[in-house]
């Protein structure tokens, strides 16, 4: 499996909070693995390196709820097939989140996915192209409509299973960012690995500088936004992808319509907007949606802004971001009408 890491891709720049004055309060940064990602948090105030700590804690303990490898977190536990199954709060609410998307999205979205995942060894790294009878039986166990959640309890019909892996990161970092809050710090920037949340702005009061991801091997991102307080999410076929024995490259995120890797000429979608829980989602649906569905979309409902990069090298960037986006040499940015 090609997997390439986050940090050249969709770099941060941090150089003005990390270097700092005497004048200005402490800055705390520390990088750490989970959720399968490198991730890293840095805070700027007096209590940093607690908050930081703080919120770190607070990611490892989400994954020992979420990870769909663990039998006993929530998300084994429900897979295993002993369902009803209680559930924390965390796991409930990104649940009920994820099925709000899946509707407004008639079904992009559907964490319903994993048995396709596995079939692809997406899961287990051990891919393969899985033949199309397969995935036509197997499709019958994807169908979001069939998860019922109730206050914590979750049930999913016998042979279904979920994966939380479209939103996991943003809710993390949504409450990750809380808990800085919680503990006094105004200024902060999370990366969760294609999930970064910036909370309030640096520290000297000007806003964070955040290099949106490419897909394209020959640039490291398509161009930078200036945004402070916001959560910025990004997916993309060029995260997780393998290269079958016909040649072609499949990639990780599935249109639950045909079982397929998302082929549809857009190559990643960035998400900007208030939640990081429902950029992460909407990242990975407009994916699987395309181009023009993405915009209707944002028509439809808005709330959050998009970068689209097409597979033609085209960048389509929404009316909200225009103003603080300036696109990387070789990129032309187009409004979305
Ligand atoms: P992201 O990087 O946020 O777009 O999430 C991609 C991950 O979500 C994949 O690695 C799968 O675990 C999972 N996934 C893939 N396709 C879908 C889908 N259509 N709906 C929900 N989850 C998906
Ligand atoms: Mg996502």
């Amino acid at each position: 499996m090609k997997k390439r890491l986050f940090y050249p891709f969709f770099a941060v720049i941090l150089a003005a909070a990390l270097t700092g004055c005497n004048s200005q309060p402490p800055t705390y940064s520390r990088s750490f693995f989970a959720m399968d990602t490198l991730m890293s948090i840095t805070a700027s105030g007096d209590n940093s390196e607690q908050a930081v700590n703080k919120a770190a804690e607070k990611i490892s303990q989400l994954e020992t709820l979420l990870s769909v490898t663990l039998p006993d977190s929530d998300v084994g536990r429900i897979n295993g097939g002993s369902s009803p199954v209680e559930v924390s709060g965390d796991t409930a609410e990104i649940i009920s989140r994820s099925l709000e998307i899946s509707e407004k999205t008639d079904g992009a979205l559907d964490i319903t996915i994993y048995p396709v995942l596995k079939a692809w060894g997406f899961t287990a790294g051990q891919h393969r192209i899985p033949p199309e009878n397969e995935l036509a039986e197997l499709l019958q166990f994807v169908d979001y409509r069939q998860v019922k959640i109730s206050g914590n309890t979750v049930s999913v019909p016998t042979g279904f299973m979920i994966d939380l892996g479209a939103l996991a990161k943003g809710y993390a970092a949504d409450t990750a960012a809380e808990t800085l809050k919680s503990e006094g710090i105004s200024s902060a920037l999370l990366n969760l690995g294609g999930n970064i949340c910036a909370v309030g702005s640096k520290s000297d009061g000007k806003p964070w500088k955040i290099a949106a991801a490419s897909p394209f091997e020959d640039e490291d991102y398509v161009g930078v936004l200036e945004i402070s307080d916001k959560s910025v999410v990004t997916s993309g076929k060029y995260e997780r992808y393998f290269t079958g024995g016909d040649g072609k490259n499949y990639h990780h995120i599935i249109d639950p319509k045909n079982g397929f890797p998302s082929e549809n000429g857009l190559a990643a979608v960035t998400i900007i907007g208030d939640s990081g829980v429902i950029c992460d989602a909407l990242s990975t649906a407009l994916l699987v949606m395309g181009e023009q569905a993405a915009i209707d979309f944002r028509r439809e409902y808005g709330g959050f802004d998009f970068l689209l990069v097409t597979d033609d090298r085209r960048l389509i960037v929404s009316g909200g971001v225009w103003d603080c986006f300036t696109a990387s040499e070789g990129f032309t940015a187009v409004l979305a009408e």
